[in-house]
C-alpha cells in the first residue's frame, strides 16, 4: 500500500461497524474469571488489563506510527519530553556516556545537562554532521548518540546513515528527533538509525490540539521499554489524544505537502527582502547540507527561520505588526505560527551563548501553515514595512 493510503485508511470496527473507531476511555479492563486475570497478568494472554499497560484507542496508533516510521513497534507518551525522557532513560544506566548534538531542542538540551547527570551519566555535545565530526568523541562506555535533523534555529542536517553506520560498528545505540519533518518526510530507521522519537504535538496532530510523544523501533527495544518504563514510570498517551492523534494523521501528506509548498514561496521572498539579511531553509538554492537532504529527505519540510537586520527591535516589532501569523511558540500546525526566540523561547539564556546556538537577535522562528500563500506573505511583507 502507498503511504498516502496508509495514513488515510481506518481500522474496521469489530462492535458496531462505526466508520470511525470508537474511543476506549477505560481506565481497567473486565477479566471474565480468575484464570483469565492470571493469564494476562502473566503475559500469555493478549488482552488488555489497565490502561498504563495497555489500551486498544492508544495501541490502534501505536501500530499505525510504527508502519509510518518503519519500525516494529511504537510507544504513545503523554508528550514530546516524556517520550524523549522515557527513551533515554530505558535504555541508559549509570556509568553509562551519551554523545548529543549541540543544537537540541530546550528541554532535550535541560534534561542531558541536568536530570541525567544526577544518574551518574556523562554526556558530551558535540556539533557533528557526519560520522567523521563524532569518531573523536567515542569512549568504551558510549552507548547513545543523541541528535535532530533538521535541527533548531538554523535547519542544519546530520547525515543519518553516516552516523548510523558508524554506531553499527560500535555497538552504540542512535536516537533521532524527527519532529520537524515527521514520517511522511523522513523516516531515520531506513537509514539504518535505532530509535526514532517524535513530539506529536507538532506535524503529527497538525492541530494544536493536544500534547503527544511517540518512540518507535525494534522490538526488542520497544517490547522492555513498555513493561519498564511505561508501567513503571507511567508517563502513557490518554485514549481520548491518541483518537484525536489518530483523527488528525489522516491528512499529514496533504498539510505537508501544501505546508512545505507555502515555505518555499515564502523563504524565496523573504531572500530577497530588504529588511532580511538571512534566511535558513533547507528548499533554498543556496542551502549549506543540499547533498545530505537529497539523501534522506522527501522535502524541506515548512519550517523557515530568518535573520531581521534590524536586530532584538525589529524582532519585537514584527510580532506585534503580524495579523494573519498567530504570535505563538509551537510548530506544525495547520495555522501560521510565528515566534521571537531572542525575546521568548531563549530570553533566559544569556545573549552570548545564545548567539553560539544561532539565534542572534534578530532571529524569527516560522512555522509555516496551510493558508493561502499570498495572504501569509501579504501580513509578513506589511509587518517587515
Ligand atoms: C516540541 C518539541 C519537543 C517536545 O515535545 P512536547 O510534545 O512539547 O513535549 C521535542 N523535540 C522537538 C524537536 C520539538 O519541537
Amino acid at each position: 500500500m502507498k503511504y498516502a493510503s496508509k495514513l488515510v485508511k481506518v481500522k474496521k470496527d469489530p462492535g458496531y461497524g462505526s466508520h470511525i473507531p470508537p474511543i476506549y476511555m477505560t481506565s481497567t479492563f473486565v477479566f471474565e474469571n480468575a484464570e483469565v486475570g492470571a493469564q494476562r497478568f502473566a503475559g500469555e494472554d493478549p488482552g488488555f488489563m489497565y490502561t498504563r499497560l495497555g489500551n486498544p484507542t492508544v495501541r490502534e496508533l501505536e501500530e499505525k506510527v510504527a508502519e509510518l516510521e518503519f519500525g516494529e513497534g511504537c510507544l504513545a507518551f503523554s508528550s514530546g519530553m516524556a517520550a524523549i525522557t522515557g527513551c533515554l532513560l530505558g535504555i541508559l544506566q549509570a556509568g553509562d556516556h551519551v554523545i548529543a548534538h549541540t543544537a537540541l531542542y530546550g528541554a532535550t538540551h535541560a534534561f542531558l545537562t541536568t536530570t541525567v547527570k544526577k544518574f551518574g551519566i556523562d554526556v558530551t555535545f558535540v556539533p557533528f554532521k557526519t560520522a567523521e565530526d563524532l569518531e573523536p568523541h567515542i569512549t568504551e562506555r558510549t552507548r547513545v548518540i543523541y541528535f535532530e535533523t533538521p535541527s533548531n534555529p538554523t535547519l542544519s542536517l546530520v547525515d543519518l546513515s553516516s552516523v548510523a553506520d558508524l554506531a553499527k560498528q560500535k555497538r552504540i545505540l542512535t536516537v533521532v528527533d524527527n519532529t520537524f519533518l515527521s514520517p511522511y518526510l523522513q523516516n531515520p530507521i531506513l537509514h539504518g538509525i535505532d530509535i526514532v522519537v517524535h513530539s506529536a504535538t507538532k506535524y503529527l496532530s497538525g492541530h494544536g490540539y493536544l500534547i503527544g510523544g511517540l518512540v518507535v523501533a525494534r522490538k526488542d527495544i520497544i517490547d522492555p521499554m513498555r513493561k519498564e518504563v511505561q508501567k513503571n514510570m507511567g508517563a502513557v498517551m490518554s485514549p481520548m489524544d491518541a483518537w484525536l492523534l489518530s483523527q488528525g494523521m489522516r491528512t499529514l501528506h496533504i498539510r505537508m505537502d501544501r505546508a512545505q509548498l507555502n515555505a518555499q514561496v515564502l523563504a524565496e521572498r523573504l531572500e530577497k527582502h530588504d529588511a532580511v539579511a538571512q534566511v535558513f531553509f533547507p528548499g533554498l538554492a543556496g542551502f549549506e547540507d543540499k547533498a545530505i537532504m537529497e539523501k534522506q529527505m522527501k522535502g524541506p519540510g515548512a519550517m523557515i527561520s530568518f535573520v531581521l537586520k534590524g536586530g532584538y527591535e525589529a524582532g519585537v516589532k514584527l510580532m506585534n505588526s503580524v495579523k494573519l501569523c498567530t504570535l505563538a511558540v509551537s510548530l506544525g500546525d495547520v495555522g501560521t505560527l510565528i515566534q521571537h526566540p531572542a525575546s521568548m523561547t531563549h530570553a533566559i539564556i544569556p545573549k552570548e551563548e545564545r548567539e553560539k546556538a544561532g539565534v542572534w537577535d534578530g532571529l524569527v522562528r516560522f512555522s509555516v501553515g496551510i493558508e493561502d500563500v499570498e495572504d501569509i506573505w501579504q501580513d509578513l511583507d506589511m509587518a517587515l514595512e
